[in-house]
């Protein structure tokens, strides 16, 4: 879950709490832990608290091989034969490989984490360009009463043709592997990285919501790239954008997030408060949005408002000659 909102009022209320979590940020990435996750302010915990969903079990273990962290080729070819240790030839269509877990510890370890939040440095919360484009993008967060499917969402997208960025939390994924390659093979539709446990990207060991983030680059390395590995089996490609669980990160984590070859991506408008707005209020938010926006929801909490309100929304979105378009980031 990202964030949502608790005993909210009005949309116009949970619109200006949102902008006061989300601007501001610590300046001190490693903090106590049991501080403000950044906010500095009563506005997260009335805004953006986690609904159902905590982290996983550390997934290394009981993953396909397939699918755990990637080996560190300095690590482990020395006592191997040449020809073991000469990497694959990459496919044509495939990015240049990305830096190895080894080479992430290396690079990052020690590295003070400076800010920490929603919007810190290295985060896209806005399109780049002009234009009257805005951006949808939904989470699905998984784990406990996170694996739902939003059919209704979905098949509104479809039926007006709405492009729309879904990110997908590697949970989510196991227990939906038919609307996943469903989502991956549709050509509206984009797919983001929202990480393997669903935890915040944190070097240090700071959480978001009671929820414990990362400590150290390794594990920000496992919280990306086993996901990374799922999702390039899932559609063939790497996938360019990650947003962390809960959406909080710290400096160094972003920065190891772009050196992995992906972008960061927060928001700047919260659309349906983690899932937890009725439809009134998710229309609202959404309809409120101005060229440029990036907007936060759920495809994974079906029986919520969301659906109904962006369908509402949407019709609102083309009065006012926005285009719901792809993540463009830089
Ligand atoms: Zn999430």
């Amino acid at each position: 879950m990202e964030p949502h909102g608790r005993n909210l009022r009005s949309a116009k209320i949970g619109r200006r709490l949102f902008t006061l979590a989300s601007v501001a940020v610590a300046l001190s990435g490693c903090g106590p832990a049991n501080r403000s996750e950044g906010t500095g302010s009563t506005a997260a915990s009335t805004v953006a608290a986690p609904v159902t969903d905590a982290p996983a079990k550390p997934p290394t273990a009981t993953l396909p091989a397939a699918l755990r962290p990637l080996p560190d080729p300095q690590a482990a070819g020395s006592s191997l034969p040449p020809e073991t240790r000469r990497p694959p030839r990459p496919a044509p269509s495939r990015l240049p490989a990305a830096p190895t877990r080894g080479r992430i510890v290396a690079d990052f370890t020690g590295k003070a984490p400076g800010t920490w939040g929603l919007h810190v440095p290295g985060t896209a919360a806005n399109l780049t360009g002009g234009g009257r484009t805005i951006a949808l993008t939904f989470d699905c967060c998984g784990g406990p009463g996170g694996n739902g499917v939003d059919q209704e969402l979905i098949d509104t997208l479809q039926r007006t043709g709405t492009r729309a960025t879904f990110f997908l939390n590697f949970r989510w994924i196991q227990a939906n592997p038919g609307v996943a390659k469903s989502l991956a093979e549709n050509p509206l539709f984009e797919i983001g990285n929202h990480g393997t446990k669903h935890i915040p990207l944190s070097v240090c060991g700071r959480s978001a919501y009671g929820i414990q983030g990362t400590a150290s680059a390794a594990e920000v390395y496992d919280e990306v790239m086993v996901n990374q590995a799922a999702l390039h089996r899932l559609t063939g490609k790497p996938a360019r954008y990650f947003r962390p669980g809960t959406a909080y990160l710290d400096e160094v984590s972003a920065a190891i997030v772009r050196e992995l070859g992906l972008i960061p991506v927060s928001f700047s408008i919260n659309g349906d408060g983690g899932a937890t707005y009725p439809a009134p209020v998710v229309f609202g938010e959404v309809a409120a949005a101005k060229p440029g926006d990036i907007i936060i929801a759920h495809a994974n909490q079906p029986g919520g408002g969301t659906a109904a309100g962006v369908a509402q929304a949407l019709t609102a979105l083309q009065a006012a000659g926005l285009r719901p378009g792809r993540l463009n980031l830089k």
